[in-house]
């Protein structure tokens, strides 16, 4: 397997010991749908839960989604019909009982999430409105206000855990690492709080359990659809931690953020839903004419990576940054009222998208890879789950379908909740730590960004894969001092890392891992790469068939 040269990286961040420390049954890490989910769930068993969160309850990724949540709610669509949609996403690397529980269980979460307060659109009869996204063959997406889909499920889950006073939310509290018993069990996490009164500073929390629900890592490039607290902390943990962490090299990028120009190191590029797409939206070129009719069977609504890369070679091609999404034909009135989201951030960038074509260009968008779990969430690490999207359950192989993370969020969240209520050990004591410990300088953070969407995004090579490897490098001796900003930028770090390197082993393409000199799908690739640090942090790289 070829490995780039990259990095050492810590396998611990710098900070201040520990000056305070508190301890509850379990720690849910993460505030999005993942997060909260399991926390309510924890609750229903009686147990003491501590949801921290790295800046507000409502700061992840959960709030912007848009389309929707895939689940077979309509009489005529089957759990078969949607897992083959997600099968055929993932080109060969899901685990299809991971997808069994992900299509069978879906349907029962929806309800779940709607008994919490979660109220979906629902046609003129009272009967949920059901629409199609790329890559469904039935109509099986719930959505909320048309495009608020995530706002809407994000307000009902935090109305719930507020309800609930044995739940406790530490917010602006930036989980730094993992804290580990004599025997390897997950026993708690170290934090920073930007708090008050002891609360303050860097402490502990001690716990039975421990729940990754991180979020993603579009952060790591400088186009993303991701808020700025998606810098894939869970998965560098994990890392550090000795977790295993595979299929990193499949980042979705989403074909049609709306395009703003250049952003600086922290940014979030507003998305053009492709249900705007469902409904009839056209892609076209700079001389208006329609480019994905011919390039695959569902033209403007392939696969998102066939889009994606439909766009960039457009782009390529024509020395532009951007293509324009038209969708005025669709009416005033109509725009208005089915996506009021998508209309209002056009119209606050300038753009009215119901006189003009959107400009929309490709942005990272989804990480179908992430802390390796099992049916349960659980981990390597006995003690530690993980859940959402820093995790990889196995269900979105190399290419996530669309509205299937909301979905994976809220089924596997059940599961681990229910495994932990099955029984738990008593509190742990922290085994003392003896790794190396340092953290980059945060001005690493953009000059990363840059090579990754330059040399590792939606279109890669090893030449193109080998120059961020080299500015990887360059950043990894810029050493810095303990503060939040470092600590996320030494995250950011550490997840590109484990992504060039596996991105440059995968000499095939795959799903959303596009290699310009491999232009093929190869049978030898059908596996999982893991990512990891050797002990004195050196990248590590192993196959798994
Ligand atoms: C613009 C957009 C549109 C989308 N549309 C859809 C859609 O229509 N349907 C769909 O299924 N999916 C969609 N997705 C994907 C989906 O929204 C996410 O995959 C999902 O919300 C992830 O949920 P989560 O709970 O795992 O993470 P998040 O909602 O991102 O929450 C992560 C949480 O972890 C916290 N956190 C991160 N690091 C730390 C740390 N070190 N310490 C403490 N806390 C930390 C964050 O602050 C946040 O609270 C969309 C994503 C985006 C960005």
């Amino acid at each position: 397997m070829h490995l780039p040269e990259l990095p050492e990286l810590p396998r611990r961040l710098a900070g201040p010991a520990p000056g305070w420390a508190e301890s509850t049954d379990v720690v849910v890490v993460g505030s999005g749908i993942a997060g909260l989910t399991a926390a309510l769930h924890l609750r229903e068993a009686g147990l003491h839960v501590t949801v921290v969160t790295k800046e507000n309850i409502d700061d992840g990724s959960t709030r912007w989604a848009q389309g929707g949540i895939a689940a077979v709610l309509d009489p005529l669509d089957t759990p078969a019909a949607h897992a083959r949609d997600t099968e055929v996403a993932g080109v060969g690397l899901c685990d299809p009982a991971a997808v069994r529980v992900l299509v069978e269980e879906g349907p029962a979460r929806v309800r779940e999430l709607m008994r919490v307060g979660a109220e979906f659109d629902r046609n003129p009869d009272g009967s949920l409105m059901l629409t199609r996204e790329g890559g469904h063959h039935a109509n099986r997406i719930v959505h909320a206000g048309g495009d608020a889909t995530g706002a809407e499920v994000q307000r009902a889950l935090h109305a719930a855990v507020r309800r609930d006073p044995w739940i406790r939310v530490v917010d602006h509290a930036l989980v730094l690492d993992l804290l580990t018993d004599a025997a390897g069990r997950a026993c708690g996490i170290t934090l920073h709080v930007l708090g008050e009164g002891t609360e303050d500073g860097v402490g502990a929390v001690m716990a039975r359990a421990v729940v990754l629900a991180t979020g993603g890592m579009g952060q790591v490039f400088a186009s993303t659809t991701n808020p700025v607290v998606s810098t894939g902390d869970g998965v560098a943990l994990a890392i550090r931690a000795g977790a295993a962490v595979t299929d990193i090299e499949f980042v979705q990028f989403h074909p049609t953020a709306l395009f703003l120009g250049g952003t600086g190191g922290r940014a979030q590029q507003p998305l053009v839903s492709e249900a705007l797409r469902g409904e009839g939206a056209h892609l076209v070129d700079g001389d208006g004419k329609r480019f994905m009719v011919g390039q695959h069977e569902l033209a403007e609504l392939a696969p998102r990576d066939v889009v994606a890369k439909g766009i960039h070679r457009v782009m390529l091609a024509t020395g532009t940054d951007h293509v324009h999404l038209d969708a005025r034909h669709l009416g005033a009135a109509f725009l208005e009222q089915r996506f009021p989201t998508i209309v209002a951030s056009c119209r606050a960038a300038g753009v009215d998208p119901t006189t003009e074509p959107i400009p929309v260009a490709p942005a990272a968008h989804y990480a179908s890879g992430g802390v390796r779990t099992d049916l349960h969430g659980r981990t390597s690490i006995p003690g530690l789950y993980a859940c959402g999207e820093v995790a990889c359950t196995g269900v979105h192989g190399a290419n996530r379908l669309a509205s299937n993370s909301l979905l994976e969020g809220l089924v596997f969240a059940k599961r681990i909740a229910e495994h932990i209520a099955g029984g738990l050990p008593e509190h742990g004591e922290p085994a003392p730590v003896t790794e190396r410990a340092w953290v980059l300088d945060p001005g690493v953070r953009p000059v990363l960004q840059r090579a990754m969407t330059r040399g590792a995004g939606v279109l890669r090579s090893a030449e193109t894969l080998a120059a961020t490897a080299a500015t990887i490098v360059g950043l990894g001796a810029t050493r810095g001092r303990p503060a939040t900003a470092s600590w996320e930028a030494t995250n950011l770090v550490t997840v590109a890392t484990a992504l060039v390197a596996a991105a440059t082993a995968r000499e095939e393409t795959r799903g959303c891992h596009w290699r310009e000199d491999f232009p093929a799908t190869r049978d030898e690739w059908l596996g999982h790469l893991f990512p990891a640090l050797g002990d004195a942090g050196e990248p590590k790289l192993t196959w798994e068939a």
